[in-house]
């Protein structure tokens, strides 16, 4: 496998209570990931002003402070380090074409905290693929297959000329965003029992929707919750995720992958698995 996993066993070392967001789910599938002979990368903090290319002061500075709190994203005790090694992973994935596995996820997160009129921010604390998206500064589509649609990216990038963002997602669920394509903001969403072939076949069409000639780079929020069974779950499999693997990688564009969801450990370490083998076969 030529696809890097960025991880750092940091991300491992803090609980949020009574949440599914757990050390466990990225553990386990590290776990997996290394018995299948993946190569790995240590990923260091993003700086602070990293942070600003997408996040207002105020808000940075109350998770700095840990007067940020939510049922969801609680004040965690360092959580403000967490969160900066997090958006460095995703960073470094963005540099090296690699997979950030890394906790906590930031799909939800919009420039000042919760995102488009949503109360929680869902786990998350920066947004660490806008992060890494704005680093990098290139003509980027974000590929958002988490099951859950991505309201904190759509706030930041919505408008943007340098970005296109794309999210197949399971309607009616949290956040209850993304029911309409707004701008640059193209969303989809799916029915809870759709299955593999209802899902392929939106994607494709999704995909073959756009225009990519411009296309410098393809950012992919890599969620595994519509895995069925899962918190989104759109009754997906491994296999389902080694055809979405497929068909991103025939795209033919530079790409990355940054973890959002998936709660079951041993499931996201066998989707990745099989994502990264289909995402491979096409390069
Ligand atoms: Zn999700």
């Amino acid at each position: 496998m030529t696809t890097k996993i960025v991880f750092s066993k940091k991300c491992l070392d803090y609980t949020c209570p009574d949440s599914p967001e757990t050390a466990a789910r990225v553990g386990t599938a590290i776990n997996f990931l290394k018995a299948k002979k993946f190569s790995f990368l240590e990923p260091e903090p993003c700086v602070d002003q990293d942070l600003f290319f997408v996040h207002d002061a105020v808000y940075v500075e109350k998770v700095k402070k840990g007067t940020i709190a939510d049922v969801d994203s609680p004040a965690i005790d360092n959580i403000y380090e967490y969160a900066k090694l997090s958006a460095g992973a995703a960073i470094a994935a963005a540099k090296n074409s690699g997979f950030s596995l890394m906790r906590p996820p930031g799909h939800h997160v919009g420039i000042k905290g919760a995102a488009l009129g949503v109360l929680t921010r869902g786990f998350c604390y920066f947004n660490n693929i806008a992060i890494a998206v704005r680093v990098l500064g290139k003509q980027t589509l974000i590929l958002d297959i988490d099951g859950h649609h991505g309201n904190g990216t759509e706030e930041i990038f919505l408008g943007d000329k340098k970005v296109t963002y794309l999210s197949v997602h399971r309607a009616y669920i949290y956040p209850r965003t993304g029911q309409i394509t707004r701008l640059n903001c193209l969303n989809f969403g799916l029915l809870d029992n759709c299955g593999a072939k209802t899902y392929l076949d939106a994607l494709k069409k999704a995909l073959g929707s756009l225009d990519l000639s411009k296309t410098e780079l393809i950012a992919v929020s890599a969620g595994f919750d519509t895995q069925a069974g899962d918190l989104a779950s759109l009754q997906l499999d491994a296999k389902t995720f080694r055809e979405i693997g497929r068909l991103i990688g025939s795209l033919n564009k530079p790409t990355f992958f940054v973890f959002e969801g998936g709660y079951d450990g041993q499931a996201v370490g066998e989707d990745i698995d099989a994502f990264l083998r289909g995402f491979e076969s096409k390069r």
